[in-house]
């Protein structure tokens, strides 16, 4: 068992912001980095929201900025996933990755962030990587000259769908209502590319193909029209799941599944901390996970300095590997 200060699960912007403000006060912090170092945005072709970026720059890139941030003041990272938590049973809190490792730590900061939500229609999850994709800016390339749609009316349809237009000759966005969700000024960038076509009130009933997706079925949900559309790529982004299937029933979380967190990004259990995706159903921008993460380390780090004397009279259960 490896004992930690502070561990902060998860890499992405809340993660890494943690990281460098409980690295500056010199708290040696631990992040399990789980399936990809920085999260969503390390996918993200181009942020151009970020503040003090004006050109833009590439998630990957700004993920990288923020991770040798981190490292500059100390955080160490663990190429792993924590696959089990026990928060209920007191400190030290135990942790276990799949490597079959085991922590445990005094203080835990949870930003395990959130996933793509699925559609969960026929054919979806048999031709997933093989026509069926959630990631643009992953997949885009294999989609050169090539017709697709795109699902979703919200932001990320929207700008995913304009880039990819780069790649595909045609970008076909099958919507569920008749307006968009997305923000105007990229409504607008679509609405004049002319490789982007819109399907109203429509849904899709099923993905079909047997090597690689050559259709989908689709639904007019205002005459109840069915028909098949021919496409060799279907890109879902129609919102995202918190990933928080291992604190079911330990931290407290809202019908939407996600984790509830008060002003000091406290969960209901102390020493316990929250932020971002995996607390924040509404903003969910690479600068409010920034936030979230420095509030929630700076609460940390307060609850530290202020239970110091009761955390070194706890007995050590633990040995250093
Ligand atoms: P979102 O805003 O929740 O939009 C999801 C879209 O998918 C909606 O248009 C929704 O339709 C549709 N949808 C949901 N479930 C569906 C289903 N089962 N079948 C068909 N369509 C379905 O999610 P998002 O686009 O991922 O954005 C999430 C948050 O991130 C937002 O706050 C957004 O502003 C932010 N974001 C910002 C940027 C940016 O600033 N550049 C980029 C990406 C994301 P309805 O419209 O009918 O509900």
């Amino acid at each position: 068992m490896q004992h930690e200060q502070v561990v902060i699960i998860g890499s992405g912007p809340a993660g890494l912001t943690a990281a460098i403000y409980t690295g500056r006060a010199k708290l040696n912090p631990l992040v399990i980095v789980g399936p990809q170092m920085g999260g969503q945005v390390s996918l993200t072709h181009e942020v151009e929201n970020y503040p003090g970026f004006p050109e833009g720059l590439t998630g990957a890139e700004l993920v990288e900025r923020m991770r040798a941030q981190a490292e500059r003041f100390g955080t160490r990272f663990e190429y792993s996933s924590i696959v089990e938590v026990d928060f209920t049973h007191g400190r030290p809190f135990t942790l276990k990755d799949d490597n079959g490792k085991t922590y445990t730590a005094d203080t835990v900061l949870v930003t395990s962030g959130a996933s793509p939500r699925k559609l969960g229609i026929p054919g979806e999850e048999e031709l997933l990587g093989r026509g069926v994709s959630y990631c643009g800016t992953c997949d885009g390339f294999f989609f050169r000259g090539k017709e697709i749609v795109v699902v979703g009316g919200g932001d990320s349809a929207i700008e995913e769908g304009i880039f990819l237009t780069r790649f595909a000759t045609k970008v076909e966005v099958i919507h569920r209502r008749d307006s968009l969700r997305a923000g105007r000024f990229l409504q607008q960038r679509a609405f004049k590319n002319e490789k982007m076509n819109f399907v109203w009130n429509t849904v899709i009933e099923s993905i079909g193909g047997s090597d690689s997706v050559d259709h989908v079925r689709l639904r007019n949900i205002e005459t109840g029209e069915t028909y098949d559309h021919p496409t060799e790529g279907v890109f879902i982004f129609i919102g995202h799941d918190p990933n928080n299937n291992i604190y079911k029933g330990q931290l407290e979380m809202s019908d939407e599944g996600y984790v509830i967190t008060d002003h000091l990004m406290r969960t209901n259990i102390e020493g316990i901390y929250a932020a971002g995706e995996i607390q924040d159903p509404i903003y969910r921008q690479v600068a409010s996970s920034v936030g979230q993460g420095t509030m929630a380390a700076m609460s940390l780090e307060r609850w530290l300095s202020e239970h110091e004397d009761e955390i070194h009279a706890e007995p050590d259960l633990t040995t250093e590997s």
